[in-house]
């Protein structure tokens, strides 16, 4: 498909994994500059505009741009990270930040999340460069800092500083194409939306008392713990949006499967009882608003009957709701303790999404049909964030996608994000480098 040799691309992953720009959410993390600099000595050639941007000293996102003949015409934007989570290498098989190449497979942190695609990204956009390709629209690379802290110093700065320069048509970043074969040929799911995210801290408050004397006392904890149990235990009632509908029809699991997956009052049932822990995990996500407890604060003193008790929660919306909705929701759990529990929001972020009714989403499979003959695009919504959502608020059609071979499957994949073992075989790093090439050619000429 692309003239991008496979081997270059594990050259630069490998680069970009001993980079090793590890954001662990504090400020002065990431040190995305290294990656940064190392892309742009890739992208220094004639015709590719370049331009670092760092909010912080060292959180450095790069922009690169071949720009097009007309105004008018639609824009492409590849969008890449060069951070990634952290990782102990005592966990691991083999050295997380050495790029080691074994048996046809480039290991390290960032191997699928998601230095893959930035690195071939980046050689595509060079190719095409080389080759004197001259768009109608602009074919915009951005590969950002930050994105494993939600954005802030990467996609989320750019989008609100410099809004016009980053605005494309089209969009494409992580995460999806990982082939999912079914009894009617290949599905590729393609990332089309993404839950919301509601983080917030509960306080409940009590009476301090000694702690030798409990009968009677007014014990924060005590109440945290029964704030957390009526939280869990209460059952939101799931939802089947069309895009769950579509995927689950389109990976074509045996009707006994899908049928529950798709009514909302057996799937509650059905994944309790699941022995497939990831697909049940997976199936709930997607068809409920969720609530993790999942940090708990309270007393000061082993001997002091604690006055106060915090409790955080991770909270993931459907498409649909907003904080009103949430808030409504936690109500209700609480129940006639709900006025005990001051709510205070830590960040709120509703669901986003992109229609499949595109031109990128066509592209995107007439080009996968090269590598997959036959395969067809399935919507997939992520339960967890990626910078699509900031791109989507300037209003671009923003996918999750990328090529893979069949060495892996699917729930590979998914175990590897911010897991351990993390790597990737040099000829999903081949499809990539071809998918991006050719969708520029789709789409912005
Ligand atoms: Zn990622």
């Amino acid at each position: 498909m692309g003239e991008v040799a496979a081997g270059e691309v594990v050259e630069l992953l490998q680069q970009l994994i001993r980079g090793a720009c590890v954001n662990d959410g504090s400020p002065e993390s990431g040190q995305e500059r290294r990656n940064a600099e190392v892309l742009r000595s890739v992208l220094e050639v004639p015709g590719v505009d370049l331009e670092l941007h760092d909010p912080l000293p060292g959180r450095c996102s790069l922009v690169a741009r071949i720009e097009g003949t007309a105004r008018s015409a639609p824009s492409l934007m590849l969008l890449g990270h060069t951070d990634v989570v952290p990782a102990d290498p005592t966990d691991w098989r083999h050295d997380p930040f050495g790029g080691e190449l074994v048996e046809g497979e480039v290991w390290g942190r960032g191997a699928v999340d998601m230095l893959n695609l930035t690195s071939s990204m980046a050689l595509a956009v060079r190719r095409l460069a080389r080759s004197n390709f001259s768009p109608r629209g602009d074919l915009v690379f951005v590969a950002v800092a930050d994105e494993e802290a939600r954005g802030l110093l990467g996609a989320k700065w750019l989008t609100e500083h410099l809004a016009d320069a980053v605005r494309t048509d089209y969009l494409v970043t992580e995460a999806g194409g990982f082939p999912i074969q079914t009894p009617n040929g290949v599905r590729l799911p393609v990332t089309t939306a993404e839950k919301g995210t509601f983080w917030c801290t509960l306080t409940v408050r009590g009476s301090p008392g000694h702690g030798s004397m409990p009968l009677r006392t007014d014990n924060a904890v005590l109440k945290a713990a029964r704030v957390v149990q009526r939280l869990v235990e209460h059952e939101v009632p799931a939802e089947v949006h069309e895009g769950w509908r579509q995927f689950i029809e389109g990976i074509g699991l045996p009707p006994e499967v899908t049928r529950p997956l798709l009514d909302p009052s057996s799937i509650d049932a059905f994944c309790r009882d699941l022995p497939a822990l990831g697909l049940a995990r997976q199936a709930h996500a997607c068809t409920h608003t969720t609530v993790a407890p999942t940090i708990l604060h309270g007393g000061t003193k082993v001997n002091v009957i604690p006055d106060r008790a915090q409790i955080e929660l991770d909270i993931r919306g459907l498409p649909g709701w907003g904080v009103p909705d949430v808030e409504a929701m936690l109500h209700q759990a609480l129940g006639d303790m709900a006025q005990e529990v001051e709510i205070e929001w830590r960040f709120a972020e509703p669901a986003s999404s992109s229609p499949t009714d595109t031109p990128l989403w066509e592209a995107l499979e007439r080009v996968a049909g090269s590598a997959y003959p036959g395969a067809r695009c399935i919507p997939y919504l992520m339960v967890g964030g990626t910078d699509a959502r900031y791109f989507r608020k300037l209003g671009t059609t923003a996918y999750g996608f990328g090529l893979f071979s069949t060495r892996l499957t699917f729930e590979d994949y998914a175990t590897m994000f911010h897991g351990v073992d993390e790597r990737v075989d040099v000829a999903s790093l081949g499809l990539s480098a071809g998918l991006w090439e050719g969708l520029a050619r789709e789409l912005v000429t």
